[in-house]
C-alpha cells in the first residue's frame, strides 16, 4: 500500500523503527485486535492501539462508566460519566486517529457469542478483571486458534501472558480451574493503584503490536509478575500442561459451557 503525507508522518516514530519499518505499519494498519473490556485494562490497551493505527479495533464492554472508574480508566473522562463505556472508548480512539476502525460490543459476551465475535480477529487482549472471563476468553480463543493476551491486575500486582493456542502455553495450562467464587477479591473488591492498570495494559498494547509486526520475542510461554511496591518484575518460564483441561493430550473441556457461569460479566 501507498501511505500518503498524513501517514507517513503520523507513524514516523514506528517507521524508524529497524524492527517496524514500512512493512511493520503495514501489518499494523491491516491489523484486527480485539479488546475485551473498556475499563482499566482496556483503557491504555484502546488508546495506544488506536494511536499505533490498528486498522480494525474491537472493544466489548456492557458497563457504563462511573466516577469510580475515573482513577485509573483514562479513556474516559468525567463529563463521560453515564454513557456506554465502549462509546466513551470509541470516541477518544476515532478522536487520536480517525483512520482506525471501531467496532463496539456493547452488551454482553458470553459462552454462546464470544467464539463468533473473536473469530473476525487477529489478536484477542483479556482486560477483564473476573476469573470466569478469564477462563472463558482462554478456552474460547484456544478453541479459535486465536493468540491472545491473558492480563489480570490486583492492588499492586499485575500479571500478564501471551498465549499462541496449539504452540505455548495456555491460561489453563498454569491456573488449572477458577478458583472458588469470592475466594480472589476483585479489585471493586481489593483496590488497585491507577498505574498498575496502565502498566499492565500497555505491556498487553505491546504484545499485541509485536504480534502484528513479528518485532521481538512475544511473552509466550513465559508469566511476567510485577509488584509495583517494590517494582520488581520477574518472568516464569512455563509449559504446555499434557494434562491441561482444554489443550492438553486428553482435553476434558471440549466446548464452553453454556451457563450463568459462563457469562462473561466484564465489569472492572
Ligand atoms: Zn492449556
Amino acid at each position: 500500500m501507498e501511505f500518503n503525507d498524513e501517514q507517513l508522518e503520523r507513524y514516523s516514530r514506528h517507521i524508524l523503527l529497524k524492527d517496524i519499518g514500512i512493512e511493520g505499519q503495514e501489518k499494523i494498519l491491516d491489523g484486527r485486535v480485539m479488546i475485551i473490556g473498556a475499563g482499566g485494562l482496556g483503557a491504555p490497551i484502546a488508546l495506544y492501539l488506536a494511536a499505533a493505527g490498528v486498522g480494525h479495533i474491537g472493544i466489548a464492554d456492557f458497563d457504563k462508566v462511573e466516577l469510580s472508574n475515573l482513577q485509573r480508566q483514562v479513556i474516559h473522562f468525567t463529563g463521560d460519566i453515564g454513557k456506554r463505556k465502549v462509546d466513551s472508548a470509541a470516541e477518544k480512539m476515532k478522536a487520536i486517529n480517525p483512520g482506525v476502525d471501531v467496532a463496539v460490543y456493547g452488551d454482553y459476551l458470553n459462552s454462546r457469542n464470544i467464539r463468533d465475535v473473536i473469530r473476525d480477529y487477529d489478536f484477542v487482549i483479556d482486560g477483564t478483571d473476573n476469573f470466569a472471563s478469564k477462563f472463558l476468553i482462554n478456552d474460547a480463543c484456544v478453541f479459535e486458534g486465536k493468540p491472545f493476551s491473558h492480563g489480570g491486575i490486583l492492588r499492586f500486582d499485575g500479571q500478564t501472558m501471551t498465549v499462541l493456542p496449539g504452540a505455548t502455553p495456555c491460561y489453563r495450562c498454569i491456573f488449572n480451574s477458577p478458583p472458588p467464587a469470592n475466594s480472589v477479591p476483585t479489585c471493586s473488591q481489593a483496590g488497585v493503584l491507577g498505574p498498575v492498570a496502565g502498566m499492565l495494559g500497555t505491556i498487553q498494547a505491546t504484545e499485541a503490536l509485536k504480534f502484528l509486526t513479528g518485532a521481538g520475542e512475544l511473552l509466550a510461554g513465559r508469566l511476567l509478575i510485577f509488584d509495583a511496591k517494590t517494582m520488581r518484575f520477574r518472568t516464569a518460564e512455563v509449559r504446555k500442561n499434557p494434562k491441561c483441561p482444554v489443550c492438553g493430550d486428553h482435553p476434558t473441556i471440549t466446548e464452553l459451557a453454556d451457563g450463568e457461569q459462563a457469562i462473561c460479566d466484564l465489569k472492572h
